[in-house]
């Protein structure tokens, strides 16, 4: 292996570089990005940046030493592979640039409401340039409107309320985060809305945004200073149209358990991928930050000769409304979910399949996360009515 190139200096991109150095492989690497910023974290942006705790959330990390060619502010507009043997070129409007090996992490883009990314005032969530833009609007006294109550919309809310702002979330289903957890758990999270001081409008659908103002389907007009669309993401990978690369419904890079693409040669690492779990026996595609971290590791090592499948517990977290929300492992729809209630609005739910704990959400309970978390990865089976005691400490309530 001579010459790799990543592109998408994101999160997975940057660690795909570190694994390669820190692995000792020592030929050219280069890494292509859209954005002209150095690779910076994303979680804080709703959090920190939008509450000016800080401004930059550039990773450190000393390009010098790690011998990269730093591509910035180029976004790849085109893949052509060679035909018969590995390798070729990624096209920019720059100009072409050669590889051996191409390693896609070109991550998500935030989906915006048809129409609404040309009205003045409307903002979506995926980069510094739009926390840094979106920050300026949370004055005190504006009026915001978001639109989606999913782990953006409420982190974005936590944000505006805390800056003084009159807070409104849009949400077309009929409990938060109804995309990602079922709707008994997501209803858990609804008076947390109020308790800030921010109106939720569940089951509301938008009919139309103008700038200043947002209109619902039930003919409600909703003032707003700034409106924020939170409803999701895409992967970012309409530039491989064509390329030969699999890609599924979605867009998402197909990839097996070694993160090889179709293409000999091509692989593919975090938010832009559905990789295949044999521990889940399906396809996962995820979407946060453990797994840009994790994945590029593994595929660094596959691509220095080790031949470990990359088969992760999935784990992400969300601060919302002062509260540490975590979650470990992947729960198909129908499992059996059990409450775990602690004090003072703490608490746990476990999702089982027959007596195994094979998911947790955890609401400011760090420890049963820490615990459960080794319970989920081991498959181990748990007592349920041991775990329904937050008396007992996760770990005691194997079987
Ligand atoms: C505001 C916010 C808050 C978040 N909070 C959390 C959290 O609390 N917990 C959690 O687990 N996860 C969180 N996430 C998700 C997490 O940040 C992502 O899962 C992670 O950033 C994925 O990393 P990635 O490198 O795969 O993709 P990205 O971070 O999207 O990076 C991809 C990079 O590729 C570049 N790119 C795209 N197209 C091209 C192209 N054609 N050519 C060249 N470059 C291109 C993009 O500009 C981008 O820099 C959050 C995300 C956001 C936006």
């Amino acid at each position: 292996m001579e010459n790799v190139l990543v592109v998408g200096a994101g999160m997975a991109g940057l660690q795909t570089v570190l694994g390669l150095r820190e692995l000792g492989y020592a030929g050219r690497v280069a890494l292509l990005g859209a954005e002209r910023h150095r690779p910076y974290d994303r979680p804080p942006l709703s959090k920190d940046v939008l509450s000016g705790k800080t401004d930059d959330t550039t990773f450190d990390a000393d390009w010098a030493a790690l011998d990269v060619e730093l591509l910035l502010g180029r976004p790849a507009t085109g893949l052509r592979l060679r035909d018969r043997a590995e390798g070729g070129f990624v096209d920019t409007d720059a100009g072409p640039v050669e590889f051996d090996r191409l390693v896609i992490a070109t991550g998500s883009r935030a989906i915006n409401l048809p129409a609404a990314g040309d009205v003045h005032g409307v903002h979506v969530l995926r980069t510094i340039d739009d926390a840094r833009a979106l920050r300026t609007a949370l004055v005190p006294g504006a009026h915001v409107v978001i639109v989606g109550a999913g782990w953006i919309g409420a982190e974005v809310a936590t944000a505006a309320t805390a800056a003084g702002c009159h807070t409104t979330v849009v949400e077309a289903l009929s409990a938060p985060l109804a995309g990602a957890l079922p709707a008994e758990i997501g209803a858990r999270f609804t008076p947390w809305y109020a308790e800030a001081g921010v109106e939720l409008l569940l089951g509301a659908r938008v009919d139309r945004i103008e700038p200043g103002a947002v209109h619902l389907a039930d003919g409600a007009r909703l003032p707003a200073d700034a409106i924020v669309v939170g409803i999701g993401v895409r992967p970012d990978t309409a530039w491989l149209a064509g390329s030969g690369v699999h890609l599924d419904g979605r867009g998402a890079v197909v990839v097996d358990g070694r993160l090889r693409t179709s293409a000999p040669g091509v692989y593919a690492v975090g938010d832009c991928t559905v990789f295949e779990s044999a521990r889940y026996a399906t396809r996962l595609h995820v979407e946060h930050w453990d797994n840009a971290l994790q994945a590029p590791r593994a595929l660094a090592a596959h691509l220095l000769g080790e031949d470990a499948a990359y088969d992760p517990v999935p784990y992400f977290w969300s601060e919302q409304f002062g509260r540490m929300v975590q979650y470990v492992g992947h729960h198909p729809a129908g499992d059996d979910v059990v409450m775990r209630h602690g004090p003072e609005g703490t608490w746990t739910a476990g999702w089982f399949a027959g007596d195994a704990l094979v998911a947790l959400l955890t609401v400011a309970r760090p420890r049963d996360l820490a615990q459960g978390r080794r319970l989920v990865q081991t498959g181990a089976a748990v007592d349920k009515a041991k775990f329904a005691d937050a008396g007992v400490p996760m770990k005691s309530t194997v079987r």
